[in-house]
């Protein structure tokens, strides 16, 4: 799967926990992936599709049940040591809450910094230096850095985040629904600072949303996850020109359109049917009890993903 210089390899991912006698929750069922450097890939799904749990085993913050993330080449479930040290500082996360990740009774230079202090990359007059560049990086100022978190917008929280996160000199970020808690017109400020970080940085992204319409800005490919299987995945442009799987097309027309001449015209497709949990799920297609499409076959067999046409894989019997 596009897997000429692939920095991420995420290959036949499980992340399975028990939850009750003989109740397994299959979060992540088998998931494959690449990421190229440089590349950002979008993630999405309705929430408990299994998408942050994805992000956060990829960054090995979860043990694996199955399958294997390859980074640069190297298991990130089988670090050790030193090579863990420095994993833990090249992949770095930014958290969907801004508030509730950022300690609140710790200075912003100090939350900024407590990356710097554990790996010692700067100490002194270097490490208050580097707290102010980083804070001009996001677009927050000197006179930012001996505050608290309560006394800044959501915005410039998350941009806090962000700072905290730059501060290991990453090459690959986790953006795990960092805009979601965020008003709209905030939104756009946020993804538009992480595609000018990523040009000026050279940065790889996963990016995790629920919302597909701020990922097509930012993703140069997207996956669309459903209930812990991966449904689709394709350059960003092909996904919203031509999206096959049938989830696909419902997350695509639920997207409100600003021109009314074009909403007017613009179907949207209602998805009925349950939502089945993932605990011990049947066999067969997740999406079957909502997909208007459904055959027999998608009750027995689970659709495999296939590339239907170059670069664009669908699991879908349709295909
Ligand atoms: Fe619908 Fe069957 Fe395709 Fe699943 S495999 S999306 S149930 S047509």
């Amino acid at each position: 799967m596009s897997g000429d210089k692939a920095f991420i390899q995420v290959k036949d991912l499980k992340k399975y926990f028990n939850v009750g006698r003989k109740a397994t929750l299959k979060a992540v069922d088998g998931v494959n992936f690449n990421i190229k450097k440089g590349e950002t890939l979008g993630l999405v799904g309705e929430s408990g599709c299994g998408k942050t749990t994805c992000g956060r085993t990829v960054m090995g913050l979860y043990e694996a049940s199955g399958g294997e993330v390859l980074f640069d080449g190297t298991n990130v479930h089988k670090l050790k040591g030193k090579a863990k040290k420095d994993f833990t500082k090249r992949a770095q996360i930014i958290f969907q809450d801004p508030y509730a990740s950022l300690n609140p009774r710790m200075t912003v230079s100090d939350i900024i910094a407590a990356g710097i202090d554990i790996h010692r990359l700067y100490s002194g007059r270097d490490r208050i230096n580097r707290v102010y560049e980083l804070l001009n990086i996001v677009g927050l100022n000197k006179e930012h850095a001996d505050r608290f978190p309560h006394e800044f917008s959501g915005g410039q929280r998350q941009r806090i985040g962000i700072a905290r996160a730059l501060a290991m000199e990453p090459d690959f970020i986790v953006c795990d629904e960092p805009i979601s808690a965020l008003d709209v017109s905030i939104q756009a400020q946020v993804v538009n600072l992480l595609i000018k970080l990523q040009k000026e940085l050279g940065l790889t992204y996963l990016f995790i949303a629920h919302d597909l319409s701020m990922v097509r800005h930012i993703s140069d490919r997207v996956g669309v996850m459903y209930l812990g299987k991966m449904a689709e995945i394709t350059k960003s442009t092909k996904l919203y020109e031509n999206p096959l799987h049938p989830y696909t097309k419902a997350l695509l027309s639920a997207i409100p359109v600003p021109e009314p001449t074009v909403s007017r015209g613009k179907k949207r497709i209602k998805l009925e049917g349950e939502v089945p949990s993932p605990i011990n799920p049947k066999p067969g297609c997740r999406f079957a009890s909502r997909c208007k499409y459904v055959k027999d076959i998608c009750y027995r067999e689970t659709p495999k993903l296939k590339e239907i046409e170059k670069d664009h894989y669908v699991a879908c019997h349709l295909y």
